[in-house]
């Protein structure tokens, strides 16, 4: 039976228990059981995100410019704090978008657009990065008919930059890493391949998009995060979500350019219509005010200090996520974790196995295919679940060693 559109109207009430219902059987993620999707950094956060957006519940930031003036104000402060935080030169400049897969899309767009004035630069373009980057490189790919190179990684599941050199060629316009990526949660070298896009003049991306606002907290309390942002000369873009590790309500993320030309590039202008002019930095044109008021407003709330205060609970927990598995029997952990993103897997059982044990005891288990694994990203939701996640994990992988064979498992996202 299909839901036909209701004849009569019905009040909230009831409408608010029917969507609990339908609802009723989702991921316990409130108690830290989803690994990706939901972000947590401290109460305070979220409550100040809750009310800001709600405040600018109606507003348009399409119309920013030319009525909602304070919305503008917050959208250029919340870009200005960003390319602070980033350690952005002089001149260079950003803008919000609706999240990781909007701000790779404007970065590709703003490069080709760029690559078309470089005659040396020679179409069929496409992009060089790790086969570890984010599938919106090749989403923005497909649109834009530009292929994606994807290559196998090096050490330590990092970006092999000689093997991206060595993979150049003329129709190269750009090349990508991730900070950190989301498979397995560590940093791409950045300054190698800074070296690189600058002597091969060609644009380098950073998609900092899940670690961009934590990376920088990591460093400052004290843990060895290699460089990654706009400090290194050859980063031209950089792409970083506020609505994950920065802990704002979604849909929000920040691109940020090293130029003031190349922001030209990213923007769409349109005047062959009956209104007139229509500038836009990002593909979408409504945007929801909220987002911008909510994100302006959890930055301000919680400052350097508060989000040095939730990184340090994070790399606690992380640590003891990473001892915890580290303590199983028969676990490797596949990176070492840069932040706050864990993937391990095993030798003598398929991982997949233990992740259906996972499933049956009510967690959505994260995958990686390449290498098998588990993976999460854990934000604050995971700290008070984290020993009935290791006693359960533990014994799902005992489980998996008695049954052997393998899973059916799909990793989907
Ligand atoms: C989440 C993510 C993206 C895409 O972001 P969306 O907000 O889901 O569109 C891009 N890159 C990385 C590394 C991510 O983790």
């Amino acid at each position: 039976m299909t839901k036909t559109f209701p004849t009569s109207g019905t009040e909230w009430q009831a409408l608010d228990a029917k969507m609990t219902e339908m609802s009723c059987t989702d991921i316990d993620w409130r108690r830290g059981r989803a690994p990706l999707y939901v972000f947590h950094g401290s109460d305070g956060a979220y409550e100040v995100g809750f009310q800001a957006f709600m405040k600018y519940f109606s507003e348009n930031a399409l119309g920013g410019r030319r009525a909602f003036f304070g919305l503008k104000r917050m959208e250029d402060e919340v870009v200005e704090m960003g390319l602070d935080l980033f350690q952005a030169p002089e001149g260079a400049v950003g803008n919000m978008t609706t999240g990781g897969s909007e701000s790779i899309f404007m970065a590709v767009k703003a490069c080709r657009d760029w690559a078309r004035s470089q005659p040396r630069l020679k179409p069929p373009y496409n992009i060089v990065a790790p086969f570890t980057v984010h599938a919106a490189f090749n989403k923005a790919g497909d649109v834009m008919d530009i292929e994606v190179k994807r290559l196998a990684t090096g050490e330590n599941r990092r970006a092999d930059v000689a093997a991206m050199a060595a993979a150049m060629d003329e129709g190269t316009i750009m090349l990508a890493g991730s900070a950190p990526c989301f498979p397995h949660g560590v940093i791409d070298p950045i300054g190698a391949l800074s070296d690189l896009a600058l002597a091969r003049n060609v644009w380098l991306h950073v998609d900092a998009c899940v670690g961009g606002y934590v990376a920088p907290f990591f460093q400052r309390i004290g843990r060895d995060i290699p460089a990654f942002d706009m400090a290194l000369p050859g980063v031209r873009s950089l792409s970083a979500d506020l609505h994950k590790f920065g802990f704002c309500p979604k849909p929000a993320s920040t691109l940020f350019y090293r130029q003031k030309d190349d922001r030209e590039r990213g923007l769409f202008h349109f005047d062959q219509w009956p209104n007139g002019q229509f500038s836009t930095a990002t593909l979408s044109g409504t945007r929801a005010g909220g987002a911008v008021a909510a994100a302006w407003a959890v930055m301000n709330h919680l400052g350097e200090a508060g989000y040095m205060d939730i990184a340090r609970q994070l790399a606690a927990m992380t640590d003891a996520y990473v001892a915890g598995i580290k303590a199983i029997d028969g676990l490797h952990l596949w990176a070492e974790p840069d932040l706050t993103i864990i993937n391990f897997g095993a030798y003598d059982l398929d991982i997949f196995n233990a992740a259906e044990g996972m499933e049956r005891r009510g967690w959505l288990p994260g995958l990686t295919r390449n290498p098998k694994g588990m993976q999460a990203m854990l934000s604050m939701y995971h700290e008070a679940g984290r020993e009935d996640y290791l006693a359960d994990l533990a014994a799902s992988v005992q489980e998996a060693q008695e049954q052997g064979g393998g899973s059916d498992l799909k990793a989907v996202y």
